[in-house]
């Protein structure tokens, strides 16, 4: 007989849904939304509901493999976890353990994940990565400005007078603050939305402005100077509350409004209408992932963040520069599961670049890497530098759940549970603040296991099992520890099955920041704020440009969590070349014609789309499209690093385009 079991969404996503899963003789049957959950009402979206095709895929990965002669045979796991761990035990004594990589994404998410951690530190260290392809620029910036990257509670909205949705498709990637968004404008509150394509977030808003891609950033820094100008700069604020604001002052003294106006190409009334709007408070402002994908994303955000805090929208109800909301993380003792004390060696490749740092880098090379929780091949930058790199090393082992781009070049393959089948808690510190528990469903298909079953075996043929000698329930009360102490114990959050976080719910009330001088820092210690423009761009690249005259964006795709279900989808996917009206005028170009888009490191072919009313000489290509269907699109993307070091350049990117008869 069926039966509705309560669960959660692990994907890499703002809105962390409770899920009501049916079950029945040992078998996901269905994934719906859980109508009990706070925040997400019994709402899923696409990418949610297809865990159920993910988990029952006949293409599921269900014995460990290695290749042989370049074909995968079947092996046993104790053969797979043997081998591996004799080739770390000779790599640990002969060259060093750093010679071994960890790659790794969040494709899925669980708070136990994390051991992978704790499993590279007690073998002695493991070279890492640092930095994020997603949203490491912006992180980064707000961690100069305010100490950290905090949001408001998702209800708080209600309290705004004027919404700004910058760079975020909401109805896409975090469908239940759209429910927000409408009933805010219900409220009388105004929606503008600020993004180089007309999305689905745009058609509900009052107003949508179309900004050259990567000059955000300077739209702010315009802003601002008319805020100024008209004289509606909160001098309490920037007074009392901030430092560094001679600088910004000084800084905009060096370009006109007019200038701004003719770089990001929004027209010089529009950036009038959006000082007016800022500072009729409270403003709120929502920042999306994507306009810091650049060389200047750092810049970028803190320009927005200044411009919320100059029109005096920080640490008040309704405001707010919205970016991420690192305290729902802050809350569980990660450290306590990771033991970064264990580690006697360390290295750090930035993840934007760790393909070239494996192809060159010696003292020691890198012999080995081990993927968990990413496909590196089709989502890291510069694809084709990422393959080579992937296929020079000794041994490549991948965890993963299908037979992914990067699953195929790996010279063992170790088969991984969905989230249905293991225990876990899943949150997410992009948006809101509950935490959900998700227990173990059904059983695992033929000899699937879950990472930390990988991990404990390892451990104990490395000498250090008891390490990992605890069962679930401990692991799981070692993460809430500190909450526990705080009355928010295990046992409760397995009855109930979602807790609302203490967490601040409108951060920076107190106007006590992060900061080392306590207030909002314009002028940071690592340095000033600068109007800065992407890498590839005709101001510092005219030559480039001239070339490859158009943006290239790759946006999150609808149906697809990242890469993970293009192969799961019904209808086999194509890629899909988005082009602003102009070019396919300009080049006669017709929807589904077959276009080839390139730049020097590389093209991909698919099928044209116009889209309407997005800005002009502007690209899209969905992310995440495996090679088999036209991808990588990182075929065309740079691995360059943002101007802070931390993100990636994903959307800095100009490209040509031709129809291909
Ligand atoms: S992908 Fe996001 S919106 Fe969709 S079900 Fe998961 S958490 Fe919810």
């Amino acid at each position: 007989m069926a039966s509705i079991m309560k669960s959660a969404c692990p994907l890499n996503c703002w809105d962390s849904c409770g899920f009501h899963v049916t079950v029945e003789d040992d078998r996901v049957i269905k994934v719906d939304g859980d109508p009990s959950h706070p925040i997400t009402k019994g709402k899923i979206c696409g990418r949610g509901r297809m865990l159920e095709v993910r988990t029952n895929s006949s293409e599921r990965l269900t014995t460990p493999l290695k290749k042989v002669n370049g074909e995968f045979q079947q092996i046993s796991w104790n053969q797979a976890l043997d081998e591996i761990a004799l080739k770390m035990k000779q790599l640990k004594e002969q060259v060093g353990t750093t010679s071994v990589l960890h790659s790794h994404d969040y494709a899925n998410n669980g708070i136990l994940k994390n051991l992978d951690q704790r499993f590279f530190n007690c073998y002695g260290g493991v070279t890492e990565l640092y930095g994020s392809l997603c949203w490491g620029a912006g992180i980064e910036a707000q961690k100069w400005d305010f100490g950290d990257a905090y949001s408001h509670e998702p209800q708080d909205v209600i309290n705004s007078k004027n919404i700004i949705i910058w760079g975020r498709n909401v109805a896409r990637t975090n469908m239940h603050f759209y429910e927000n968004l409408l009933e805010a404008k219900k409220k009388g509150a105004k929606l503008i939305v600020i993004d180089p394509l007309f999305n689905a977030t745009a058609k509900i808003a009052d107003e949508h402005i179309t900004v050259k891609p990567g000059l955000d950033g300077l739209l702010a820094a315009g802003v601002i100077k008319e805020i100024l100008r008209l004289g509606l700069e909160d001098l309490e604020f920037i007074n009392n509350s901030s430092t560094g604001f001679t600088d910004v002052m000084e800084l905009l003294e060096g370009i006109t409004i007019e200038k701004v106006s003719e770089m990001t190409e929004v027209p010089m009334g529009k950036i009038t209408m959006l000082a007016q709007v800022f500072a009729d408070k409270p403003t709120a402002t929502f920042m999306g992932l994507g306009l810091q994908r650049y060389q200047n994303g750092g810049n970028t955000i803190r320009f927005i963040d200044a411009l919320v805090a100059v029109s005096g929208n920080v640490g008040i109800a309704g405001g707010g520069a919205n970016y991420a909301n690192l305290q729902v993380g802050q809350s569980f003792d990660i450290g306590n599961l990771t033991l970064n004390d264990r580690r006697e060696n360390h290295r750090q490749f930035s993840i934007m670049k760790q393909a070239e740092e494996i192809l060159a880098t010696i003292d020691p090379e890198i012999k080995m890497i081990i993927v968990t929780c990413g496909n590196p091949v089709t989502q890291v930058p510069d694809s084709s530098v990422v393959q080579q790199a992937f296929s020079s090393v000794e041994t490549l082992v991948v965890i993963d759940q299908f037979m992914t781009d990067t699953a195929r070049l790996a010279d063992y393959v170790l088969p991984a549970t969905t989230v249905f089948e293991e225990e876990d808690i899943y949150y997410s510190s992009m948006y809101h603040h509950y935490v959900n528990y998700g227990p173990k469903l059904v059983s695992a298909p033929g000899e699937a296991k879950p990472d930390l079953w990988i991990w404990t075996q390892l451990a104990e043929r490395l000498g250090f099992g008891e390490d990992f000698n605890f069962s679930r329930e401990e692991w799981l009360n070692m993460t809430l520890k500190s909450l526990s102490e705080k009355g928010l114990t295990l046992e409760m959050l397995k009855e109930q099955h979602t807790l609302e976080l203490p967490v601040k719910p409108i951060p920076w009330l107190d106007r006590q920041f992060k900061t080392p001088s306590g207030k909002f820092e314009f002028t940071s210690e690592h340095g000033r704020l600068e109007l800065a423009v992407p890498q590839e761009s005709k101001w510092r690249n005219p030559e480039l440009a001239k070339k490859y005259p158009y943006s290239l964006l790759t946006i999150h795709p609808m149906r697809s969590n990242h890469s993970q279900n293009y192969h799961l989808l019904k209808k086999e996917p194509k890629l899909r070349v988005e082009v602003s009206e102009d070019i396919a005028k300009k080049m006669q170009l017709q929807e589904d014609d077959v276009v080839r888009v390139w730049n020097e490191r590389g093209d991909v072919r698919g099928y044209l789309t116009i889209l309407s009313k997005s800005h002009p000489n502007t690209i899209n290509i969905d992310e995440g499209i495996w090679k088999k269907f036209g991808g990588p699109v990182n075929n065309l993307t740079s691995s360059g690093e943002s101007d802070n070091g931390l993100g990636s350049t994903l959307y800095d990117c100009l490209v040509n385009i031709e129809k291909v008869n």
